[in-house]
């Protein structure tokens, strides 16, 4: 796929000055049709491709076949437990700018940018057509909160169609049950990028003390739990995340591996309580270590780099001898080699060894298709001593 995006900067001339969400037709330097995009003046990058080669209306049907397409590279999802994915992610999927994400019959609609917002009524029509949701739920890129309500009326969390969410809702993911809250969750609810990731910590976690940092509502915890952990410690900052994670852990009691693991929730900062286990001498045999962005601008760069050092010198100190980290990093301007060496980098401040083993990525309801789309990167290393 070429660059879906086209910066302002890149646009020699425009026939008139748009409004967002007009559809601009893209002609090379020689006047030959190149494309057609979603016009955003509002936003740098001025135009997302949308259709390339021979014009076509943009239209309900347009989007009914983007869906169809985008569902049947998930179609298997379901069968194998999941009720919870990404149903179009956005670029990659041929939607720029426009994330949709299912959990059981709740559909959340994910826009970043406001150039979405007069084709609102097809997409819906469309989504109706090709996925017959219960309900639609609107999440708001921070960027266009304010200008979406000023221009459409919509809020962050607004009911497009069906009926009104009648409190948290319970999806699957790879049979494990989970409660999400799409409207005041993060991202969208659920971390959902990471499916993968916890289906391989699951896989590693047997007989062993488990401690997932950053813990948020204790995906990682569950499927270490249901893979045979000891003992699962969830550490996040947020009260509300981890009352949720502990609720997560009693809707699975009936999986007898998760009803066996020792279940410990520590409201602290990280920071903070992993030094405080180092001076405890807690060990474990698997670290997940999660955090939230740390660089989302480029000058953010550096100090991001500097605390994934920090969160794995105070890691390597809790690891028991042959133990296992699993380090994550969903900083857009960070990539796998710059996160593996800074990783090493607090490997050799707190005096152990680490051997990289692997690097993985988003789930594969989350394919990329241009450099910007990947942001999630997770490191697997072991305690060589
Ligand atoms: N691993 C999770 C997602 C992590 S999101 C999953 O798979 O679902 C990042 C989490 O870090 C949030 O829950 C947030 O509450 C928590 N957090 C942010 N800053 C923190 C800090 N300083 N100490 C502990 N937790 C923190």
């Amino acid at each position: 796929m070429e660059h879906p995006w086209l910066y302002a900067e890149s646009i020699r001339s425009a026939s008139r000055a748009g409004r967002a969400g007009d559809l601009a037709v893209i002609f090379d330097h020689k006047r030959e049709l190149l494309a057609l995009g979603l016009w955003d003046p509002d936003s740098p990058i001025r135009i997302r491709v949308l259709h390339r080669g021979k014009p076509r209306p943009i239209d309900r049907s347009f989007f009914a076949e983007r869906l169809r397409d985008a569902m049947a590279l998930r179609a298997e999802l379901p069968d194998q437990g999941t009720t919870g994915f990404r149903v179009v992610n956005g670029e990659s999927d041929g939607l720029p700018g426009l994330v949709l994400d299912r959990y059981e019959t709740t559909f959340v609609l994910k826009l970043y940018t406001t150039a979405w917002l007069p084709h609102l009524p097809e997409v819906l029509a469309a989504i109706d057509e090709v996925l017959a949701p219960e309900r639609v739920v609107l999440r708001l890129a921070r960027a266009i909160a304010e200008l979406t309500e000023k221009r459409a009326g919509l809020k962050e969390g607004a009911i497009l169609a069906g009926t009104d969410l009648p409190g948290p809702l319970v999806f699957r993911e790879n049979g494990l049950r989970f409660r999400c809250d799409p409207v005041r969750g993060q991202k969208t609810g659920f971390f959902l990028d990471q499916r993968e990731n916890r289906a391989r910590v699951g896989g590693l976690a047997r007989g062993k003390r488990v401690l997932n940092a950053f813990s948020y509502t204790g995906g990682f915890s569950l499927y270490a739990a249901r893979g045979g952990a000891a003992s699962v410690v969830s550490l996040d900052s947020s009260r509300a995340a981890l009352d949720e994670a502990r609720e997560n852990f009693a809707l699975n009691a009936d999986v007898p591996e998760v009803a066996r693991a020792k279940h410990e929730c520590v409201c602290e900062d990280a920071w903070s309580a992993l030094a405080r286990f180092a001076g405890e001498r807690r060990r474990f045999e698997l670290v997940v270590v999660d955090p939230p962005a740390f660089a989302k601008a480029k000058r953010e760069i550096g100090a991001a780099l500097s605390a994934y050092e920090k969160l794995a010198e105070l890691a390597c100190a809790l690891l028991a001898p042959g133990g296992e980290l699993v380090m994550a990093s969903c900083s857009a301007r960070i990539d796998a080699g710059a996160l593996a060496k800074a990783i090493q980098a607090g490997a050799a401040g707190a005096g152990r060894r680490l051997d990289e083993r692997l690097r993985t990525a988003h789930a594969s309801d989350h394919p990329v298709r241009f450099p910007e789309g990947a942001y999630l990167k997770c490191i697997w290393l072991r305690a060589a001593d």
